[in-house]
């Protein structure tokens, strides 16, 4: 396996390639090649393929959501039916557009990041697909943004959806919050909850600096989520793992 998981940056060209340097938690590069080129790149939306290369030649680059699991996040969209939802950490927009092209015309997703540059780096292929007036992407840090809607009532259960993939010592202070805007029913979906598959690993296992440092916060987001009685769990191995959490009170 030569697989190097995680979000640190690469440098290969995304595309119709033979996906070496990826994040998926597959034990053979080969067969998860063989679900890309079968099951994800022939049905790839071409603005999210288009969206896809561009965030290619971008130096951090493995930080979006893999084709897999933005082909996922579509059809749960659409299973669940949801109209408005929230995305916590947008990069270029792989995720984002995966979501938005799955939205009814009336569907609605508030985005948040701290780097407007790299959405706006993606923003004119979210146009071209016509899914640019479902977003309203708002920049800044998310934290104070989810307190501001919380302080008022109507935003408490209005969300169907809530795609948190952001800055992974915050999950849980994101999770307190999401809780209670998303309504009972809905879906939370936390991303890259299985680390680079570093949560399965002995804590003295070399790791790279940046997989040691926010592992603490995912094994204790993982522990808080499997004991959270407000919700059922799903952790799936999709990409870098993604726990889908619904609410039930
Ligand atoms: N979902 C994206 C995609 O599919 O391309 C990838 C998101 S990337 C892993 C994480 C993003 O979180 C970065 O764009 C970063 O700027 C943003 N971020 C980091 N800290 C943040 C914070 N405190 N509030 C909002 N966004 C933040
Ligand atoms: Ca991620």
């Amino acid at each position: 396996m030569t697989s190097i998981k995680g979000e640190e940056p690469k440098t290969q060209a995304s595309g119709q390639h033979k996906e070496v340097n990826h994040k998926s938690l597959l034990q053979s590069d080969a067969l998860y090649q063989y679900i890309l080129e079968t099951s994800v790149y022939p049905r790839e939306h071409e603005c999210l393929k288009e969206l896809r290369d561009i965030t290619a030649k971008h130096p951090w680059n493995l930080l979006a959501v893999s084709a897999d699991e933005g082909q996922f996040l579509n059809l749960l969209v659409k299973l669940i039916n949801a109209k408005n939802t929230l995305e916590i950490g947008v990069f270029t927009g792989y995720s984002l557009l995966a979501t938005a092209l799955a939205l009814p015309e009336d569907g609605k997703i508030l985005a948040l990041d701290v780097n407007r540059a790299d959405y706006e780096l993606g923003l004119p292929v979210i146009e071209k697909a016509g899914v640019a007036h479902k977003i309203d992407f708002r920049e800044g840090p998310a934290l104070p943004v989810l307190d501001q809607l919380l302080t008022d009532e109507k935003n408490k259960g209005a969300f169907d959806f809530i795609f948190v993939d952001a800055d992974k010592d915050n999950y849980l202070n994101y999770h307190r919050r999401a809780i209670e805007l998303v309504k009972v029913g809905g879906l939370i979906g936390y991303d890259n909850t299985l680390w680079n598959g570093s949560v399965a690993d002995p804590p003295e296992l070399p790791q790279l600096d940046y997989i040691k440092y926010y592992r603490g916060f995912v094994l204790e987001l993982n522990k808080a989520l499997a004991l959270d009685s407000r919700i059922e769990i799903c952790q799936l191995p999709i990409g870098d793992g993604i726990t889908l959490c619904r609410r039930i009170i």
